[in-house]
């Protein structure tokens, strides 16, 4: 039997909803994917166990017995909770396209994404957090922690990628949202910190 990339994607979403348990499934990435459920189910499955990705807004909207529209959801799940500063960066805005664009990636891209958005990426500073290495600070520079704003806005030693690949040489944390993620995980990947 011979799948087109579609339905090998839906097959995988769908694997990862049975496992959540959340009684969704989906047969499209259309009206199946708009309020946006079955997505945070998904997020939730595959984020990394520390990432603190919840599906809280979902419980709080089943008890209330209304489904909130997918405006009130996103902002529900992305900007009540304290915290996520490092999310609430890159992310201000509903945008459909967003969630498309994710389930597209390949694992390997989604995890390096899901990572910078959260802050708990494969860099320096969340490894020493998690005790994987003792010394915070970006190999490239030696300037400054390595976190996923240091790199992708302010590494001075990939200035010249952000430049090809953005236009600029540093990115203001006010401006970081207006960056399209597929430009953000380029970049992140032409660093060489996600080999
Ligand atoms: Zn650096």
């Amino acid at each position: 039997m011979k799948l087109s990339p579609e339905e090998i994607l839906i097959r995988w979403v769908n694997y990862h909803l049975s496992r959540s348990n959340c009684g969704r499934r989906i047969s499209n990435f259309t009206t199946d994917i708009k309020d946006s459920v079955a997505y945070v189910h998904l997020l939730h499955q595959i984020a990394p166990p520390d990432a603190g990705v919840t599906t809280l807004p979902e419980h709080v909207s089943l008890m209330s017995e209304t489904v909130p529209s997918v405006p009130v959801y996103w902002s529900s799940v992305f900007l009540s909770p304290p915290g996520w500063r490092q999310a609430k960066s890159m992310l201000k805005r509903v945008d459909l396209s967003l969630s498309t664009y994710t389930l597209r990636l390949s694992r390997k891209d989604l995890r390096i994404l899901i990572g910078l958005l959260t802050g708990h990426a494969d860099l320096n500073r969340h490894l020493t957090l998690i005790k994987v290495r003792s010394d915070p600070l970006c190999p490239l520079c030696q300037q400054e922690e390595e976190t996923a704003f240091h790199l992708l806005a302010r590494c001075d030693a990939i200035s010249l990628t952000r430049l090809n690949h953005l236009g600029l040489y540093r990115i203001e944390y006010n401006d970081l949202y207006n960056i399209r993620w597929s430009f953000l995980l380029k970049l992140a990947k032409a660093s060489g910190r996600f080999l």
